[in-house]
């Protein structure tokens, strides 16, 4: 978005500019912004919600995840289903907060700053927005933060190196040049990247074949398994 055109609630944030915010169960507007949202799942943050549940890939995809395909889109796109309370309430949070805090998606742990990236000649550069909200209290504690500093502190590393490597893929050159993807292809993408347990259990069997060797740690590691995949649709729809 150019400068200046920024909606009013959003400012742009270096990586190392100070803001202040602090998130706490004591402010008046806890866990508000875990209500009335849209909140879109990347294939990382279905990885751990596996691990915050217990339930395997189908299950959770059953229970707790909307898929949608819009005529616009390339990709298909995963939210988190809301409860019906009136207030389109998180299935996850209750009066204490977020049940599954150690394991919270991404996006939760990003609000209220807004990460966005360029890659130039292999390099990933990062861009920062705020978001100030006016139910939002955080801004008013005295906690002095950064960019980089709240990334650590939400323990976003992780998040941010798989999500990376999503954009490689959702935003490659032949994608934005065009190219289409077939409904089996699209089928693959939703097993490598968002039903874990099935691609491991498809490989396991040799019911696909991948065009790349696959490391005996994709049966026994998730995030060697996630990163397998990443490579693996990387290769089969664009390396030809
Ligand atoms: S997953 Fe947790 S932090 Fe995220 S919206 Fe739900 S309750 Fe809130
Ligand atoms: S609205 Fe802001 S301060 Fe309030 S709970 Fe959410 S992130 Fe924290």
């Amino acid at each position: 978005m150019a400068a200046g055109k920024f909606p009013e609630q959003f400012s742009r944030l270096h990586p190392g500019e100070m803001f202040s915010f602090l998130c706490h169960n004591r402010v008046s507007c806890f866990t508000l912004c875990c209500r009335e949202l849209e909140l879109a799942l990347t294939p990382y943050d279905v990885l751990r919600l596996r691990l915050a549940t217990g339930l395997n890939s189908a299950e959770l995809h059953e229970r707790y995840i909307i898929e949608e395909l819009a005529s616009e889109d390339t990709f298909p796109r995963f939210y988190l289903t809301m409860v019906d309370d009136g207030q389109a309430s998180c299935v996850f949070v209750n009066d204490e907060g977020c049940s599954i805090y150690p394991h919270r998606p991404g996006a939760c742990r990003t609000y209220p700053l807004g990460r966005g990236t360029t890659r130039e000649q292999g390099q990933i550069s990062e861009q920062f927005v705020l978001l100030r909200e006016p139910h939002c209290k955080g801004f008013k504690e005295k906690t002095v933060q950064t960019p980089k500093s709240f990334m650590q502190s939400q323990e976003l590393a992780p998040f941010n190196l798989f999500n990376d490597r999503l954009t490689v893929i959702i935003q490659h050159p032949k994608i934005q040049a065009g190219l289409r993807l077939s409904s089996a292809q699209l089928d693959l993408y939703k097993l490598a990247l968002y039903d874990l347990d099935t691609f491991r259990a498809q490989l396991a069997d040799n019911l696909i074949e991948p065009p790349l060797a696959v490391p005996d740690s994709v049966y026994e590691e998730d995030d060697t398994l996630l990163e397998f995949g990443l490579d693996f649709i990387e290769k089969l729809f664009f390396d030809r």
